[in-house]
């Protein structure tokens, strides 16, 4: 499949937003459910399962348009990527192609909103060597920065380290860190999300009365709404991302706000609804 035509256009309020895929991998290239929740056991897994062992991971990066300009929140993993091996090269690195199909202009985006910088979500900003948005101002957790910039020592982090440094020194003074609860561009809010990394960040978008909640890698799966203690490998501090994760859906359930989900099936928007502890997703179609 050619996901470098995807995308999807939708309004929130008096901001217009699309969807553009950096690429979703298909059968056989999805990923196996045992390598996301190697800690769940095997019977349980196939029990919540129904059938399923793969997962199918999208990388849908969001473009809003704001009164200060068009902004992306997170970026893919960029081109020539060989990090998950050779297979996945030609599946993803398709945001600039996306781009272009949608009329949106790298040379003129305005800012780069990083959820985290896992290199998932920077590594299409900075993967030719040099910024790929050149005109931008990009934004992340001061406290992402200052894990990435110091010594990092968890083995989970070591394949994330070489795309985050290289986004935090190409931007160098156009990064600007950020704290929770700041409105960080007109109508685009960051709220915390600690866990997954130190300074993982979702992003509340307001206009007149609508909202959309980016929530970034708070989960990779709907199983992870129906088991909402599943964590991943990739959460640095499992019981920090649960809480997050609960938090997040709670007040998305309770105050009915359509999510963003960067890693579910393009194009990774729908609602939840709250069943006691646990929560359904309903995506809507595209
Ligand atoms: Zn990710």
């Amino acid at each position: 499949m050619d996901t470098g035509l995807m995308f999807f256009r939708f309004a929130v309020g008096a901001l217009e937003c699309v969807v553009v895929s950096d690429g979703q991998p298909e059968p056989p290239w999805e990923p196996s459910l045992e390598d996301y929740f190697p800690a769940v056991p095997g019977d349980v897994l196939r029990d919540a399962c129904h059938g399923r062992s793969t997962l199918t991971c999208g990388y849908n990066c969001l473009f809003v348009s704001t009164p200060d300009g068009m902004a992306v929140v997170d970026t893919g993993l960029g081109a020539s990527f060989l990090g998950y091996g050779e297979y996945i090269e030609p599946l993803v690195g398709q945001l600039e192609g996306g781009m272009t199909s949608a009329g949106l202009s790298r040379s003129e985006l305005a800012a780069v909103v990083f959820t985290h910088l896992h290199q998932d979500h920077s590594r299409g900003a900075i993967w030719s060597g040099d910024v790929r948005f050149p005109v931008a101002t990009a934004f992340a957790h001061a406290s992402e920065v200052a894990f990435w910039s110091a010594s990092v020592d968890l083995p989970s982090a070591q394949p994330h380290l070489e795309a985050a440094r290289e986004t935090i020194r190409l931007y160098g003074e156009k990064l600007r860190p950020f704290e929770y609860d700041t409105e960080i561009l007109p109508g685009v809010r960051a709220l915390a999300a600690p866990g997954h990394t130190p300074g993982h960040s979702a992003i509340m978008l307001q206009s007149r009365g609508e909202r959309l909640l980016c929530v970034g890698d708070t989960f990779y799966d709907p199983l992870q709404l129906t088991n909402p203690t599943w964590s991943t490998p990739w959460d640095l501090d499992a019981p920090a991302s649960i809480a997050s994760r609960r938090h997040l859906l709670e007040r998305a359930a309770d105050e009915h706000i359509l999510i963003h989900a960067y890693h579910l099936p393009f194009p990774g928007l729908g609602h939840v609804e709250r069943r006691g502890t646990t929560f359904t997703w309903h995506p809507i179609s595209s």
